[in-house]
């Protein structure tokens, strides 16, 4: 049971915006969605009206956490520090000239309440860990394979945010300096070697093929296309052993778009997370669990914010 009867949150993604109300035992009760706008500003008005959505009259939302009526929790995306600035946003137009953009106090301004904001991928691995494939763990590590890659961490019992809350951001952890230019201005970053657009570019230099037809060719037997999605693996996986060595969680939970590949994944992402991890033999590995609240898993998290401790 969660405290507090009804919450809300908002996930700000890329593309679309998804607010979710969820009851006491986090089942989400109702959502709206709406495109994401490109400027910031914009962007307040549209999670308005999301809100305005979710919030009929004689609604009974609860605040977040019991704190106040009415507390909205927010995830966006991008570097959100603990004051609920906003100080790099890589689908905003204007995040660079505004940056810091005071987010909180613009956006409690437009929903006329208070308002609660992380980094969204920390807000879908909070909502992991507390409802979904990693319930009861102390030690765990989201990752999720999307376009890019994201991901938070929960250490000995808590979120990891880091001094200014910006710790998480592995899918810019540098592989090759020299390798291929990431979106970040940076080059050789994880995820130029290990998102959904690097299995892409490895599925069409190998084979000619999308990812997602080396996925389904991997599935019917094809043997270049397992070693495609072999070789994918191994890029996964160096950075799996890092976070190994680095946090030493008891289960990764694999989200994102790629997770749906779990069946022709699983075994070689595994298989080579052993192969590069510190004294592997002599230690228990970590599980590899899927995501289990797919796309709403940033929502949900917002919506649990204020209890996150
Ligand atoms: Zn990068």
């Amino acid at each position: 049971m969660l405290p507090g009867s009804r919450r809300v949150g908002v996930d700000v993604g890329g593309t679309k915006c998804l607010g979710v109300v969820i009851d006491q035992h986090g089942t989400v009760t109702s959502w709206a969605r709406r495109p994401t706008a490109t400027r910031f500003d914009a962007l307040a008005s549209t999670v308005a009206a999301i809100i305005a959505e979710l919030d009929e009259p004689g609604d009974d939302i609860d605040a977040v956490g019991g704190t106040g009526a009415g507390t909205i929790g927010i995830g966006l995306p991008g570097l959100v520090d603990r004051q609920g600035r906003l100080h790099a946003a890589p689908h905003l137009d204007d995040a660079i000239d505004l940056a810091p953009i005071e987010a909180a106090s613009i956006l409690a301004e437009h929903l006329g309440r208070e308002v609660v904001l992380d980094n969204d991928a920390t807000c879908a691995t909070l909502a992991e860990w507390r409802l979904g494939a990693a319930r009861g763990l102390d030690n765990m590590v989201l990752v999720t394979l999307g376009t890019g890659i994201g991901g938070g961490v929960v250490s000995d019992g808590r979120v990891l945010r880091g001094e200014h809350g910006f710790a998480g951001e592995f899918g810019h952890f540098q592989v090759d300096p020299l390798g291929p230019a990431c979106s970040c201005g940076k080059r050789g970053c994880w995820e130029t070697f290990a998102s959904g657009r690097a299995l892409d570019a490895l599925a069409a230099a190998g084979l000619g093929m999308s990812g997602e037809q080396v996925e389904q060719a991997a599935r019917d037997g094809d043997p270049a296309a397992q070693a495609v999605l072999d070789e994918f693996a191994h890029q996964v996986a160096i950075g799996l052993s890092a976070l190994t060595n680095m946090f030493d969680p008891a289960a990764f939970v694999l989200g994102g778009g790629l997770a749906q590949t779990r069946d022709v994944l699983a075994e070689p992402l595994a298989r080579w997370t052993a192969e590069y991890l510190y004294s592997a033999s002599r230690r228990p590995l970590p599980a590899l669990r899927f995501a289990e609240l797919g796309p709403q898993a940033g929502a949900i998290g917002a919506a649990l914010l204020s209890s996150s401790g």
